[in-house]
């Protein structure tokens, strides 16, 4: 059994070049901000500081790829 991947952005740090949000739009989306906020189950963006989403196993390499090509090093996965 594999723990449950999460994964929340530090907004203070997103450059709002939108490449998460590409990479797995059904985890990612830039608001009118222009910052990049993860979604919930019901796709509703969710934007309390630090708040946390869970990764659907069929997204997993995606959000770890965005992760990895975050300029703004702000994309954070808990639980790998
Ligand atoms: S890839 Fe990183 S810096 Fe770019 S929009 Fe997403 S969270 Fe922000």
């Amino acid at each position: 059994m594999s723990e449950e991947l999460q994964v929340w952005i530090d907004q203070d740090l997103c450059t709002g070049d939108g490449l998460c949000a590409q990479y797995a739009p059904e985890v990612f989306e830039l608001d009118i901000d222009g910052l990049a906020y993860v979604k919930g189950d019901s796709g509703d963006l969710l934007q309390a500081p630090g708040v946390r989403t869970r990764v659907p196993l069929h997204l997993k390499l995606e959000v770890i790829d965005s992760a990895k090509e975050c300029p703004g090093e702000c994309i954070h996965l808990v639980g790998e």
